[in-house]
Formats: structure tokens, C-alpha cells, sequence
């Protein structure tokens, strides 16, 4: 397993043995079909964007220009004041945003660092789909901040706009038409999903499909996607057992709606259903405890991949025990850098080493110092003594200023590493899962969430069916 790259292997934190898994679900968006991601969230942004000036926002604001990479996942938005954030797993606001203009220290601590920081009063950038959106405001949050008064709103209210136009853009189709008309500029095939989900099957896999787009559009994508791929599986209805679309993740984890079962081959009408669901037919909305028991299987004999923390993972492993499979897409990227900053990497470690053994040779100099005074001040300690050990004292002091100099620099090295290090990868937010050297927000809900986690579901193709899949994030510090 060894040999796999780092972007083809699962990450494990906690251990699975595949061989108790019994069916597989799969996530539609951004799980199974990837995007591209520039031409799909610029589309996004300027549909949407449409929007705001055909409801009367300055037609200047066409001007606006999307910018693929200035947003990341896992960042926090402050909808109320117009600034963006990113969080380390401890709560603790590391770098913010309003528009375009950085907050500088005391700033981030008078809004969030000196108060308590409730991390649900804000919204968590944790889709593809709201990166672009996010961009969308921030820029309206700029434009507003340069030109005061031509948007005679508050950042609450603009970001409402935002969502209720966003998600018109979602529902009129004015997205997903662009999408169907050319799905060569928007869908990237991953040249290894036919061969993925043709494994899983032969290994005694039933797979599933549990998305929240509606059938027209599923079927549609997935058309494009999978049918023809495979002499045996010629329509992508075949690869799955059950297909559910409009599922309303996470209220399909939470929530007790219906199955209805869609006609089709009759425009895609709906028609109540009892009983089991019936493989390859599909349904439209539903619930997983229904869907447990329709199908007649438990919550830990499914994997269940998605992208999406929050509607995908969360819910599903919290209240059924699904075991997850969270797809990052975006580590692919993070990886090559990594490993492209092994070099850096070392060097911080290794400065690190040395800020801790500097610090330890300050602490003896210090006691010994202490040791010194102690003795010369003793009423016993004979005056020849004292002489000597105020020599001593003084030449220990000149040793411990050297080393405090030594440190600072030190520190300023350090600082300066870590800064290289994540300009590198991020030249505003720095690493996805990391803030400095620490894990951020994401990255610790990633590892509280996701039993498994991959740059794609294609990675699965690497392990055997009955794979015993370990997790060492058990290790404490000290086993290391
Ligand atoms: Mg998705």
C-alpha cells in the first residue's frame, strides 16, 4: 500500500473493515461527478450575479471579477459584518477578512479572540457550491466598503439577497441548463470511476445512489457520465442498486419524509410507494430510517461517500452509524505542494528543534543563576566567596542575554517559515486542514466526522474488498 501516492490513498480515522461492509452510497455532486471547478463556480458567480443588478444593485457591480482562488473551504462568514475567517480547531480566529481588507490583530481579537467565540452564529463554507457564492459577497462587501452609501443595505441584508438569488440561479436553471447544453466545459470525468464501481460490484458490493439534485438533472449528468462506459453496465442505471434523488440531505438523516417512487419513463411524475424499495427503480426523497429498514440493512454495514461535512457525514455517522467516506477533492493540490515543501518542511522542524534546546539551556543558565545568588547571599558564604560567585553571576548573565538574542531570532525564523510555508500554499489562507503548524476548524471536523477520507471515491479501487482498513490517529504523541 506503500506505493500508492499520497492523493490516491483512504486516510483512516477510524478503523473499518470493508469486509463487514455491505453496500456502498454514493453523493452525486462533487462525489461522483466533478466539476470544473473555475468554469462551473464563474458561472455561478455571474448568473447570480445577474441577479443583484436586475433587483436594483448598482449595474457598476458587473464589473465585479470572479477570482477562483480566493476562497477555500472550511473558512466562516460573518454575515453581519461582512468579513471572512478562518479558524483554528481551538476556536481562535487566525486570519479575517472584510472585502478585500485584512484585519490586523487587534482588530480579529476586539471582534472574536477577547470574547467567546461561538463558531455557530456563523456560516461554514463547507460546499463547492458556496465557495463561489462566498467570493460573491465578499467582492459586494468590497465594492460597498470602497463606495459608501451606493448600496443602501446592511451585510445581513445583502447576503440574504445573496442566498435567495443564488438559489433561483440553482432552481430556474439558470446553472444547470448552461451545465446540460455543455457538460465537456463544466463535468470532469475521472477516467477511473467505471473501473471503481465495476470492482465494488465484483466484490460483492451493492452500491447506491443518495443525491439531493432532482432526477432530471441526475439523470442527465450521469447519462453523460457513465452510460455506455462498460460492455456490461451500458446505462448508469445498471451500476446501482438504489437510486435516490431530492433526498434533502441532512433532513434525510434527520427527518421522517417519504419515499415516492419516480415514473421514469413518464416525465419523472411521482407515486407514493410502500413496501421495500425495489432495486434499480427510483425514488425521491425518503429518510435513512426508512431506508434501513427498506432495504433491510444496518448503519455500520454501509459506507456512505459525500463531499459535504455537514449534509453528507455529520448526521449520517452521528445518528445511524453510517461509516463515511468524506471526499476532498481540493488535498490533491495541498499534496503536491507538501510534498514539493518537504525541503521547508524539514527546515521548520529542524529550527524547532533548536528554539527547544535554546530554551532549555536558558532554563539551566537561569537556575543556575538563581543557585548563585542564593549562595552569595547566604550570611554564612565567606567575603572571599562573594567576590567569585558575583563573577560567576555576571559571566552567566552575559550567556543568557546571548542566548535570549539567539531565541528571538529563533522565534523571527520560525515565524518566518511558517509564513513562507503557507503563502505557498494558500497565499491569503494558507493550508486547508492547517492553520500555522496547528489543525484548523476543517481539519479537526474532518477528523472528528469522517471515518475515511480521500481525494476521490476513485481511490477505492486500490483496496480489496475485505480490506482492514487501520486507523493510528489513536497514537498519543509519545508512541510517535
Ligand atoms: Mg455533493
Amino acid at each position: 500500500m506503500n506505493k500508492l501516492k499520497k492523493h490516491q490513498k483512504i486516510f483512516v480515522n477510524r478503523s473499518l473493515n470493508m469486509a463487514s461492509i455491505r453496500s456502498l452510497g454514493f453523493d452525486m455532486d462533487h462525489t461522483l461527478v466533478l466539476y470544473n471547478r473555475v468554469n462551473f463556480e464563474n458561472l455561478a458567480f455571474h448568473e447570480t450575479l445577474k441577479k443583484f443588478i436586475a433587483n436594483g444593485y448598482p449595474e457598476e457591480l458587473s464589473t465585479l471579477k470572479f477570482d477562483p482562488n480566493f476562497v477555500i473551504r472550511g473558512l466562516l462568514v460573518d454575515r453581519d459584518r461582512g468579513n471572512l475567517l478562518k479558524v483554528d480547531a481551538h476556536k481562535y480566529v487566525k486570519v479575517a477578512f472584510h472585502g478585500h481588507m485584512k484585519l490586523d490583530k487587534a482588530q480579529r481579537s476586539e471582534l472574536y479572540n477577547a470574547r467567546g467565540f461561538k463558531a455557530d452564529d456563523y456560516l461554514t463554507v463547507d460546499t463547492f457550491f458556496a465557495l463561489s457564492e462566498t467570493q460573491l459577497f465578499i467582492e459586494i462587501v468590497d465594492y460597498m466598503r470602497r463606495n459608501p452609501g451606493k448600496i443602501q443595505k446592511t451585510f445581513t441584508e445583502v447576503f440574504k439577497d445573496l442566498r435567495t438569488w443564488i438559489d433561483l440561479s440553482h432552481q430556474d436553471g439558470s446553472i444547470k441548463t448552461k451545465v446540460l447544453m455543455e457538460p465537456s466545459k463544466y463535468i470532469v470525468r475521472d477516467p477511473h470511476l467505471v473501473e471503481t464501481l465495476v470492482k465494488l460490484i465484483d466484490g460483492g458490493k451493492k452500491i447506491f445512489l443518495l443525491t439531493n439534485s432532482d432526477w432530471a438533472y441526475t439523470n442527465s449528468v450521469m447519462t453523460y457520465l457513465l452510460d455506455n462506459q462498460h460492455e456490461e453496465f451500458r446505462h448508469w442505471q445498471d451500476y446501482f442498486e438504489y437510486i435516490i434523488v431530492s433526498a434533502g440531505k441532512p433532513n434525510f438523516f434527520t427527518g421522517s419524509n417519504p419515499f415516492y417512487e419516480v415514473m421514469t419513463d413518464n416525465e419523472g411524475l411521482l407515486r407514493a410507494h410502500r413496501g421495500p424499495l425495489i432495486a434499480k427503480k427510483v425514488y425521491h426523497g425518503g429518510n435513512a430510517n426508512l431506508f434501513e429498514k427498506l432495504t433491510n440493512q444496518k448503519g455500520d454495514q454501509i459506507l456512505y461517500a459525500g463531499d459535504h461535512i455537514y449534509g453528507d457525514i455529520m448526521r449520517s455517522k452521528e445518528l445511524f452509524n453510517w461509516r463515511t467516506l468524506l471526499v476532498v477533492e481540493e488535498l490533491e493540490e495541498d499534496f503536491k505542494k507538501t510534498e514539493k515543501m518537504q525541503p521547508e518542511f524539514d527546515a521548520i522542524m529542524e529550527t524547532i528543534r533548536e528554539e527547544e534546546l535554546l530554551q532549555s539551556d536558558m532554563q539551566s543558565l537561569r537556575s543556575d543563576i538563581s543557585n548563585h545568588e542564593r549562595r552569595q547571599k547566604n550570611k554564612h558564604a565567606k567575603k572571599e566567596q562573594e567576590s567569585k560567585f558575583l563573577g560567576k553571576i555576571a559571566e552567566l548573565r552575559v550567556d543568557l542575554k546571548a542566548k535570549e538574542e539567539q531565541l528571538e531570532a529563533v522565534h523571527k525564523k520560525i515565524k518566518e517559515l511558517v509564513s513562507a510555508r503557507e503563502k505557498a500554499f494558500h497565499p491569503v489562507w494558507g493550508e486547508l486542514m492547517r492553520t500555522s503548524l496547528e489543525k484548523s476548524r476543517f481539519g479537526k471536523q474532518i477528523e472528528s466526522y469522517a471515518c475515511l477520507y480521500t481525494t476521490r471515491v476513485s481511490s477505492l479501487r486500490f483496496y480489496s474488498q475485505g480490506q482492514k482498513m487501520r486507523s493510528y490517529r489513536d497514537l498519543m504523541p509519545h508512541d510517535l
